[in-house]
């Protein structure tokens, strides 16, 4: 008789909920074992190197940002020792090459997303930003001058960065934006940025950032890095957004540019239009797309544990319930499909053979399906889901923003090539 995949999978949740012990027989039965928590066996999937690198990413996560994430969620604070602390660990621009990063594997990369986001997505942001948008744009599109003088301590997150594109006026639009560079009127070989930037990752904390503004003489975007140790009071500044919703872990800001000088050489050469800024955001999507899994893993391993000790009804654990484990099923499969995609577009990127509409694919698909699944997970814990102690609330405010910025999901749905 058919039986739809999900109800067997639902019915692993049933036994395993009714009797541990009976799970591990019945899984034992056929050759190969089912785990929940790696549903279709991905790690077949994983090189030696890269499941080392997950290994030192996850214990990281675990051991030194997991105690730290409830009062850093409370207090809106971000602490900048943490990418001091991924630096030395290799974690930050793991998939660049040369300038003191690892050379690993984009899938590598996307493992140790994935690590931080099982914690937070807004630690996630924080590391995006400074390893795929600012140091990626750099590895890509700067001279080797840049590169020389700011990826090293990029890497060991000793010089903190962000990326300014999105502004008050322009969001899911960047190609309108009013940001302008002209060349100085009287101090030859600098350029003058003005205008504004908004929702800005790291901009308040940031040695170094990236901002997109159009050329005033040919109106095309390009890329110009801002350090702000060279810039004259009054020219940058750059106020922290606060009290968020979510990413309450991670510091947001804007950017507001009034006449401030950069150096010509500090203007990426080669690249104009959006192909700069789209070309660093579609690396950090393909971050987001495993990280926002490893924030729904967090959500399946919390709501079953719940699950599993919560008992209402004749003393019965209400993951004996097929409804609450249709929730798990549901997540887990999307969970294990989503990683497997990812995967899959790592190893495409890695060949070169990869194409944006992809990378919208497993952007959007990711963060819409770890959204909807960490809702329904929260409904597991019942009023307790508003503590924030249980942290899933944490977990779906944060989900919100993911299927938000890099290209909101509806944004996303636009596939020219179908
Ligand atoms: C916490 C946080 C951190 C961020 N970090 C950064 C950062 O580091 N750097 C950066 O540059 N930006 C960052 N952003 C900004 C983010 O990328 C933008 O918020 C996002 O791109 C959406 O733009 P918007 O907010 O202006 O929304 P809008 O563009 O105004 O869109 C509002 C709604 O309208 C819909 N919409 C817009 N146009 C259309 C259309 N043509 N058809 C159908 N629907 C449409 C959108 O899908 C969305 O639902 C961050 C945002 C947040 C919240």
């Amino acid at each position: 008789m058919f039986r739809p995949a999900i109800s067997r999978v639902s019915r692993q949740f049933a036994v395993f909920a009714r009797h541990p012990q009976a799970f591990r027989s019945y899984a034992s039965a056929s050759k190969s074992s089912f785990s929940w928590e790696d549903p279709l066996a991905s790690k077949n999937l994983l090189t030696e190197e890269e499941l080392a690198i997950s290994d030192t990413a996850e214990r990281y996560c675990q051991e030194q940002l997991l105690p730290r994430v409830l009062q850093a969620y409370r207090d809106e604070h971000y602490d900048p020792a943490i990418l001091l602390e991924m630096g030395e660990l290799g974690l930050l621009g793991a998939n660049l090459h040369g300038y003191g990063c690892a050379g690993a594997s984009t899938v590598a990369s996307g493992l140790i997303t994935r690590a931080v986001e099982r914690v937070d997505s807004g630690y996630r942001s924080g590391m995006s930003v400074q390893s795929s948008l600012v140091m990626g744009g750099i590895y890509e599109f700067g001279t080797n001058e840049l590169k020389e003088k700011y990826l090293p301590d990029m890497a060991k997150g000793k010089l903190l960065g962000a990326f300014g594109l999105t502004e008050p006026n322009h969001g899911s639009d960047p190609g309108s934006m009013e940001s302008t560079a002209r060349p100085h009127p009287t101090k030859k070989g600098y350029l003058l940025l003005s205008g504004s930037k908004t929702w800005i990752t790291n901009s308040p904390i940031a040695d170094v950032l990236l901002v997109w503004a159009k050329l005033q003489e040919t109106g095309k975007i390009k890329g110009f890095l801002i350090d702000r140790k060279d810039c004259p009071p009054g020219t940058l500044e750059t106020p922290a957004i606060k009290n968020k919703t979510g990413l309450r872990a991670s510091i947001t800001g804007m950017i507001h540019m009034d006449d401030c000088p950069v150096p010509e050489e500090n203007m990426f050469p080669d690249v104009e239009g959006l192909t700069g800024p789209f070309t660093c955001l579609n690396s950090a999507r393909y971050g987001i797309s495993f990280g926002t899994m490893g924030a729904l893993e967090d959500c399946i391993t919390r709501a079953r544990e719940y699950a599993l000790g919560r008992k209402q009804f004749k003393n019965n654990p209400i993951a004996k319930y097929q409804l609450v484990q249709k929730k798990l099923a549901d997540a887990a499969t999307d969970a294990a499909y989503g990683v497997l995609a990812s995967i899959q577009v790592g190893r495409l990127k890695d060949e070169g053979k990869v194409t944006p509409e992809m990378i919208s694919m497993v952007k959007r698909q990711n963060c819409d399906r770890a959204l909807v699944n960490a809702r329904a997970l929260q409904e597991i814990f019942g009023g307790n889901a508003v503590s924030d102690e249980y942290g899933i609330g944490r977990h779906v405010a944060n989900l919100f923003v993911t299927q938000t910025y890099e290209g909101q999901s509806d944004i996303h749905s636009e596939l020219k090539s179908l």
